[in-house]
């Protein structure tokens, strides 16, 4: 029998990070499943949405904002971040410059956005495209994370859908905490 009294939580995520790290591959891998190698360039910010059948009780969406077209630092507006309760932060472990690029992207996150309480939002970070063998792990990402408040960070693939779920799980019980 449906559950005709579920309630519905709505969560925005924003995912940034620099141009090609593949934001927009992790979201279309975790929301469709499918991954394309072929490139693609959005334009404008968008959003995917997942829905989570989270308990008997409770639906759970997911937007998940996308940062299209050429990021650059300070062009997104607060519009972008408004009411987003959590944030991926994404790298590209075959290229150091984009894991520097990554504390500039916090930055701005921190600047722009924020609990209604004033918090920072639950945040995570993705060293992306670890299928590629030629990659090193930055030293101080433990540190970094520590430092900044980021409460985990994951090696991911979204060509091989390894530790996505994972690292949205984190963020989707963080909001449903803070909710
Ligand atoms: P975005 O600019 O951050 O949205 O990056 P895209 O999602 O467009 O990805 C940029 C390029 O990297 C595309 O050619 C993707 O196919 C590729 N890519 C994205 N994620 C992965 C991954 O996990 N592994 C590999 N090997 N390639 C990836
Ligand atoms: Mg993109």
């Amino acid at each position: 029998i449906a559950n005709l009294h579920k309630k519905e939580l709505t969560f925005k995520f924003v995912i940034i990070g620099d141009f090609g790290v593949g934001k927009t591959s992790i979201i279309n891998r975790y929301t469709d499943g499918e991954f394309s190698s072929s490139y693609k360039v959005t334009i404008g910010a968008d959003f995917a949405i997942k829905t989570l059948e989270w308990d008997e009780d409770t639906r759970i969406n997911l937007h998940l904002w996308d940062i299209a077209g050429h990021e650059r630092f300070g062009t997104l507006t607060g519009i972008f971040y408004r009411h987003c309760v959590a944030a991926a932060l994404v790298f590209d472990l075959t290229r150091p410059d984009t894991f520097n690029s990554i504390k500039k992207w916090l930055v701005d996150l921190r600047k722009k956005a924020s609990l209604p309480g004033g918090q920072p939002i639950p945040t995570i970070l993705l060293a992306n495209k670890g299928d590629i063998i030629t990659k090193t792990i930055p030293a101080e990402i433990n540190e970094f994370c520590l430092e900044n408040n980021v409460m985990a960070w994951f090696v991911t693939s979204a060509k091989d859908n390894v530790h996505i779920d994972e690292a949205m799980l984190r963020l989707t019980n963080s909001a449903l905490k803070n909710h």
